[in-house]
C-alpha cells in the first residue's frame, strides 16, 4: 500500500509528463476570436493536431475542437491549404 501511494506521487511529479498549457492557466473557455492561443495546435494544412502531440487534456481539445471549428465556419482559419 505505502508502495503503491508512493508510486503515485512519482507519477505526479515526473517532469517528463507533459502538463496541459490551457490547464495551467485555468481556462475555462477557448475564445473562437483567439487565433494566436489557437495557432499552436493547427498544423501547416489547417488540421487540429492530436491530443497526444501537443499535450492538451481531453476537457480542453474538445474546447479547442469546438473553438477551431467556429473561427473555420467564421472564416478566420482556413478548412484546408
Ligand atoms: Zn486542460
Amino acid at each position: 500500500m505505502a508502495f503503491q501511494k508512493q508510486k503515485q506521487q512519482q507519477r505526479r511529479t515526473d517532469p517528463r509528463l507533459k502538463q496541459c498549457p490551457f490547464c495551467e492557466h485555468g481556462a475555462k473557455y477557448i475564445d473562437y476570436k483567439d487565433y494566436p492561443a489557437m495557432k499552436p495546435y493547427i498544423d501547416y494544412f489547417g488540421n487540429i493536431r492530436k491530443r497526444y502531440y501537443t499535450g492538451v487534456c481531453l476537457k480542453h481539445q474538445k474546447m479547442l475542437k469546438t473553438a477551431i471549428e467556429r473561427a473555420r465556419f467564421m472564416a478566420m482559419i482556413a478548412y484546408r491549404k
